[in-house]
């Protein structure tokens, strides 16, 4: 099974009560190998919810407790992150996810880049706070960003055991 961030597959978790709908994962969620997981609804954060970075730091700062999440008012939510990615965590070994493709740039599912906790749309390079669970977990984590509907069909093969070809 692959685990996909939630909102890519058109459900609206996303902090402002939408989705960020992604043609080609909704396509191919038709093979039924997808697990839809919105970590930051499964730490117990509402829909909608207040925008958040997190602040001078990265996912695997937040984890080790040298970095916070915040909104732009300064109130803390570090602790459903923490919670959403280990809940997360707990799916992908209940189903043997064999890899995981999250939203860019979210402070919990961004794979290349984050925001940098400025509130001005600058981007440095890390993982959100469950992208980076996972990888320390050594599940292949990718960017909706980074995939095409060849290197998607490779991954949904391989989850399955077979050869695309
Ligand atoms: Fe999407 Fe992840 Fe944000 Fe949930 S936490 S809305 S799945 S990017």
């Amino acid at each position: 099974m692959i685990l996909v961030s939630a909102c890519l597959l058109g459900l609206n978790t996303k902090y402002n009560g939408e989705s960020n709908a992604h043609s080609l994962l909704q396509k191919y969620c038709l093979w039924g190998r997808f697990i839809p997981v919105c970590p930051e609804q499964l730490g117990g954060l509402p829909t909608p919810r207040e925008p958040v970075e997190i602040i001078q730091g990265t996912g695997q700062e937040v984890l080790r407790g040298r970095s916070l999440i915040k909104g732009e008012q300064g109130e803390a939510v570090t602790g459903y992150f923490i919670r959403g990615a280990q809940e997360t965590l707990k799916l992908v070994k209940m189903f043997k996810v064999s890899a995981a493709i999250l939203k860019e740039r979210s402070p919990s599912c961004g794979v290349n880049h984050i925001y940098d906790g400025s509130f001005s749309h600058s981007r440095i390079p890390g993982q959100g706070v469950t992208a980076a669970l996972l990888k320390e977990h050594n599940i292949p984590i990718y960017s909706e960003e980074d995939l095409n509907e060849e290197r998607l069909k490779e991954l949904l093969c391989q989850d399955q055991g077979y050869d695309k070809s």
